[in-house]
């Protein structure tokens, strides 16, 4: 079994073959610090995350995982002088907001977190080769990529020229030799938000950010293997990167791109005129990670995923069903199965077939339900339920998530009844029985058995 892709760049699935069988190098561009983190940031950070999670289980140990902190942007800035405080105190704080809440969301620390401001030294040199290879010019103090001189360029995003000067989030500025070069730097008039350069006091673009920290951390002449992030981020912020890493180097700047799809409420864009953002840190006090992950996973990485109020409901049922199918493991198990982080994904098979084809979540969620079904009489499916779960980053215990009881106490209950039935006291064994209910626990005798579920709404 091999990982298959599908590559933005040839537009088709591929087979995944890392240039080193030792070394995998995985990039992707990380949030730009400015305000709460949404479900769309969510879903940027949680595919990456599923992907990492999948090359550690063919290549463990071997895989540098760079995800960056954008800290230096014009969003930054903006939010800073609304609110009259300092661009580094916005910055900071949303810093420290998106690596809470993607701990909580239970998101593996990448290999490397780069910060912009702390890659300042990086950029600037890069732009001195960009200029030198020819590919830069200074305009009016701005430092600009010139397009015309990059054959390749458009060969990610296969736009064609009118497009892509649709396509550009910038205004046209009249000093840019074609309304396609982008800015690789450019004046600050804040005082605490520019940096000193051969250029003048200023401040990166976005796109060389990346591009820098990249080059950085895996060498000039180094080829990634995989980069990723939202495929609103294809134009123009990736063919960016191509253009830049490729100019400077020998090397192709990477081998595999991957994009996930935009995250929808009610089949409608989130905007902060529609009022309809879902905050992460919202969500998160409303539900355990794991109901979130479920859900952020029930849609193909490549489609649009559209949110609504079912989207958690179900995803909350599925939980509740998975984690009651996966209690009837013996404790030396469960332990087992939890504390094993990586150790069995070689032996976990299946899941880790169904994500080797291009991250079919939806099938893992097929999977997951069927395994919850057989998992309740057959404790070899109820393991792998545990280590499926585990794989994919889910919570086993059953404790302090959506406040479900503990075992020890639905026993404890269940023998009680069990008194009473003896007594003849069914009045006090069906009040037992209703207070179970209460709790979210259904009972069914059988055979002189009691055995017990979580029930599913
Ligand atoms: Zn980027």
């Amino acid at each position: 079994m091999a990982i298959k892709l599908f590559n933005t760049l040839s537009k088709q699935k591929e087979t995944f073959i890392p240039q080193d069988p030792k070394k995998v190098t995985m990039y992707v561009c990380g949030p730009t610090v400015y305000s709460h983190p949404h479900i769309g940031n969510a879903r940027a950070a949680l595919i990456p995350d599923i992907l990492y999670r999948l090359l550690l289980s063919y290549y463990p140990g071997d895989v540098v995982y760079i995800r960056n902190i954008t800290d230096v942007d014009d969003k930054i800035l903006k939010a800073a002088n609304e609110q009259g405080v300092k661009p580094t105190e916005i910055s900071e704080k949303f810093t420290d907001v998106y690596l809470n809440n993607m701990a909580q969301l239970n998101i593996l620390h990448p290999t490397h977190q780069p910060k912009v401001t702390e890659f300042m030294d990086s950029i600037i040199s890069m732009i001195h080769k960009i200029i030198d290879s020819g590919h830069g010019y200074v305009e009016n103090n701005h430092v600009l990529f010139n397009t015309e001189k990059d054959n390749n360029y458009g060969c990610l995003s296969r736009k064609k020229l009118d497009e892509m000067i649709d396509g550009a989030r910038v205004e046209v500025a009249e000093y840019k030799k074609s309304p396609r070069d982008f800015v690789l730097w450019k004046p600050s008039d804040n005082d605490s938000f520019g940096w000193d350069s051969p250029w003048g006091y200023g401040r990166p673009g976005w796109h060389i950010e990346c591009t820098s920290m990249i080059k950085k951390i895996i060498g000039d002449d180094c080829t990634l293997d995989i980069h990723g992030g939202g495929n609103d981020l294809i134009f123009p912020h990736h063919e960016n990167e191509i253009a830049q890493g490729s100019c400077i180097s020998t090397s192709k700047y990477c081998n595999y791109w991957f994009h996930n799809g935009i995250v929808l409420v009610n089949k409608k864009k989130m905007s902060k005129s529609l009022g309809n953002v879902i905050l992460l840190d919202d969500l998160l006090k409303e539900h355990s990670s794991s109901v979130i992950r479920l859900a952020l996973l029930s849609a193909h990485y490549r489609q649009p995923l559209n949110w609504t109020e079912q989207t958690i409901i179900n995803a909350k049922n599925l939980y509740k069903k998975l984690v009651s199918a996966v209690g009837i493991i013996t404790e030396d198990m469960f332990y087992y199965a939890a504390e094993a982080t990586y150790l069995p994904f070689s032996q976990c098979g299946e899941i880790q077939d169904i994500l080797s084809d291009d991250l079919n979540t939806p099938e893992v969620i097929n999977y997951l339900s069927r395994l919850a079904k057989t998992a309740r009489n057959n404790s070899d499916d109820a393991m792998k339920l545990a280590q499926s779960m585990k794989f994919i980053g889910l919570d086993l215990a059953k404790k302090s998530y959506m406040n479900l009881p503990d075992d020890k106490d639905i026993i404890n209950l269940i023998k009680q009844r069990d008194e009473y039935r003896i007594k003849k006291d069914f009045k006090s064994a069906d009040e037992v029985r209703d207070k179970l209910l209460d709790m979210g626990v259904e009972l069914r005798d059988s055979d002189g058995k009691t055995t017990w579920k979580y029930s599913e709404d």
